[in-house]
């Protein structure tokens, strides 16, 4: 059977690594925190002492980490899984991280033999226990042929979009359009309930006009109903992600991104009140508490 690391059990990896164990593969897991190892100890997978102890013998070793600094401490750190890849393995890393950490990141694996495949994803932690992410891979075309065996369990859609470091730009610029949106759902709904519109009535609307995308109308329904319940995107990755975005328009744009900047400042003051909580609760950011004089 083929034989897998998964490091990283945070909301998508822990259903990311169960996949594995369903489809048969060998699983070895590692996550900075154990309890969140114990189901996937309780179904059949090995717990590591390290990074470094989950690559031993490991065919690809996949990580699912929060950012840059995760990144770097779980593949190169001290007791990091490259150091115990062995030649020609597959080094697989589905966080959402910068370019420039993942063109670093590939550059670091591959001098050491190792095949590095950037594929961040898209979907929340439901498509990751069910195997419905889409994975946005930046490789060589024949790399990610032999990824491909430990990419089909965790995702149903495969796009490549080219060399390294491709998966991770169209990742930014997806999660920088989301967080420009979610922002602005925030303040047209604030303004729509000081002005006092039938809340009901203006999500109907949402929905059925042309202004709202799909990330629209699902967050405007939570944002409306301050249903911040089970968070599965939290402020402070959106921050995270929008920052990384804007580094990314710096290089590129000839002038300063100012929506993606809006964005960042936004979701800063988000992360300053409630890091973890759900990016839904913007809402409460930029509404005027119920009772507050007008
Ligand atoms: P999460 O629940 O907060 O999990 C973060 C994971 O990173 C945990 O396993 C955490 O370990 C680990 N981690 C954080 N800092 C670390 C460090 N310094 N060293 C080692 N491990 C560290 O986040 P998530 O929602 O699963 O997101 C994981 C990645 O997927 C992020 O890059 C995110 O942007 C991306 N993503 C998320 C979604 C989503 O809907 N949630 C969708 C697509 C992509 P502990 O458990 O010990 O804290």
């Amino acid at each position: 059977m083929p034989r897998v690391a998964f490091i990283g059990l945070g909301r998508m990896g822990h259903g990311m690594a169960g996949r594995y164990l369903n489809a048969s593969f060998t699983v070895t897991v590692w996550n900075r925190s154990k309890a969140k190892a114990d189901e996937l100890i309780a179904h059949g997978a090995r717990w590591a002492t390290s990074p470094e102890d989950a690559a031993i013998d490991a065919d690809a070793v996949v990580a699912m980490v929060a950012d840059d600094d995760a990144s770097r401490a779980v593949w190169l750190g001290s007791k990091g899984a490259a150091a115990a890849m062995k030649p020609g393995a597959l080094a697989i890393e589905c966080s959402t991280v910068s370019y420039c950490h993942a063109l670093d990141m590939s550059r670091e694996v591959k001098s050491r033999g190792l095949i590095y495949v950037d594929c961040p994803v898209t979907g929340l932690p439901d498509a990751a226990a069910s195997g419905k992410l889409t994975l946005l891979v930046g490789a060589d075309a024949a790399d990610l042929e032999k990824a491909r065996p430990f990419l089909e369990p965790i995702g149903s859609t495969i796009r490549h979009f080219g060399a390294v470091g491709s998966g991770t730009v169209y990742k930014l610029i997806n999660n920088l359009m989301s967080a420009i949106q979610i922002a602005g759902i925030a303040e047209g709904l604030a303004i729509a309930e000081q002005a006092g519109l039938d809340i009901k009535l203006v999500l109907e609307e949402i929905e059925a006009g042309v202004a709202a995308s799909p990330q629209v109308i699902r967050h405007s329904k939570r944002m409306a109903a301050r249903n911040f319940e089970g968070a599965t995107f939290t402020a402070a990755l959106r921050h995270k992600d929008s920052a990384y975005a804007v580094a990314l328009a710096e290089q590129l744009l000839p002038i300063s991104p100012l929506m993606g900047r809006a964005a960042v400042e936004s979701y800063a003051r988000a992360r300053a009140v409630a890091p973890d909580d759900d990016e839904a609760r913007m809402i409460e950011i930029v509404s005027r508490p119920k009772d507050a004089p007008r």
